[in-house]
């Protein structure tokens, strides 16, 4: 069996990889559904009032996230730029022309020194300032030019002082508190729970665990932030003269493509999924050949964001190529497979590979164990 190559891609010479690890960016985030797919199709054969569209899909997100109001954004990027934007000007419609210049502005954002980042960058955008603090130091960074408190959850990240605390230090100090949890879904209770918990504003993407298109995202939490992050926004296509967020574009088709997601994804019985991917895991480790020292368990903690996950880990008698040797191996395939553990995986080291199953097909299943079993044996 082989690995279907779409013609868009072979008349492009581009080859299809075998992502197993996760819902990441550089492999395409996620693969749409069929009804996602024909929504998309649907929605770019009229013309709409584009302002319209977003305001009602707003309101939908808003729903769903149990929160004040919302923006589909152009990814979660987007929307921790739009936030940030928001922190440093509020309404102030002089103020919001005048970015990314915040000279004589509030522009200072505190962040976490563990949970420093690829993505930081987006709160930098508007013309914020980044200023570091640690578990000891946070009320201590807390000035005049201060903005917004930031807070990123992602898997290996330094919670530091933890979200709830975050938010209690912000609160008493009249600080919002911002977050990126870009990739925290599923579960979809992350949904309602960061801003039950009385985070100001929440990031998520919506091409990661949501299965929308790649370049969607949400922005949602309290209406204060919101309408002042709407104004700074591609939405709003009249009233603000060179909004920061104006290349940040949604097209009629993401958005719609985006909600069909979201509502897939509310649709989707959580434990049933988690079953199904918990049968792939075991069928990969069922397929993976048995050797001295080698490991193979099937992490099955729920919820987990990425479901259930094979992984192989190596204790001290066993002599065949550990994580960096088997992770460079697959990736030497063709097609081309990728796996977490190893340094590949976001901020920790881990002498482990990880197989992230959500995403793959059954032959994406058996040539992973192929070329897995060649690997380990050709010691
Ligand atoms: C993926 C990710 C982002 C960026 O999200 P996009 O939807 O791709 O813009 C930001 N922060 C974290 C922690 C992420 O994992």
């Amino acid at each position: 069996m082989k690995k279907n190559w779409p013609n868009v891609y072979k008349e492009l010479g581009i080859k299809p990889v075998i992502n197993a690890r996760s819902w990441v960016t550089v492999y395409g985030g996620s693969i749409m559904k069929p009804e996602v797919i024909n929504s998309i199709q649907e929605a770019s054969s009229v013309f709409v009032d584009l302002e319209e569209l977003h305001e009602v899909a707003g309101e939908f997100v808003s729903k769903v996230c149990g929160s004040e109001m919302s923006i589909v954004t152009s990814g979660c990027a987007a929307s921790i730029v739009l936030m940030a934007a928001a922190c440093i000007t509020g309404m102030d419609r002089d103020k919001i022309t005048k970015l990314p210049n915040t000279e004589g502005m509030k522009n200072e954002i505190l962040i976490h020194k563990g949970q420093r980042n690829n993505y930081d960058k987006a709160f930098e955008i508007p013309g914020g300032k980044l200023i570091e603090y640690d578990n000891e130091s946070l009320e201590k960074k807390i000035n005049k030019k201060t903005c917004a408190i930031a807070y990123i959850i992602a898997p290996f990240f330094d919670e530091g002082i933890g979200l709830q605390q975050t938010i209690e230090i912000a609160h008493k100090n009249n600080l919002p508190v911002i977050l990126d949890a870009a990739a925290e879904l599923p579960p979809r209770e992350n949904l309602t729970k960061f801003i039950s918990m009385g985070v100001d504003a929440v990031g998520f993407s919506g091409g990661k665990g949501i299965g929308g298109p790649q370049s969607t995202g949400i922005l949602t939490g309290k209406r204060e932030l919101l309408e002042a992050a709407q104004l700074h926004s591609f939405q709003n296509l009249h009233t603000t003269k060179a909004a920061i967020g104006r290349p940040m574009k949604v097209t009629k088709e993401n958005i719609v493509g985006f909600i069909t997601a979201l509502k897939l994804f509310m649709e989707d019985d959580e434990i049933l999924e988690n079953n199904l991917w918990h049968k792939k895991a075991q069928l990969i480790k069922d397929k993976i050949k048995p050797q001295d020292g080698l490991k193979i368990y099937i992490d099955d903690k729920y919820p987990n964001r990425q479901g259930p996950t094979v992984i192989l880990s190596f204790e001290s008698n066993y002599e065949g190529p550990k994580s960096e040797k088997i992770i460079e191996g697959l990736s030497n395939n063709d097609p081309k497979i990728f796996v977490g553990g190893g340094l590949n995986d976001g901020h920790a080291y881990m002498d482990e590979v990880h197989i992230f199953v959500h995403s793959l097909e059954e032959v994406d299943i058996n040539i992973i164990t192929n070329k897995l079993n060649k690997i380990i044996q050709s010691y």
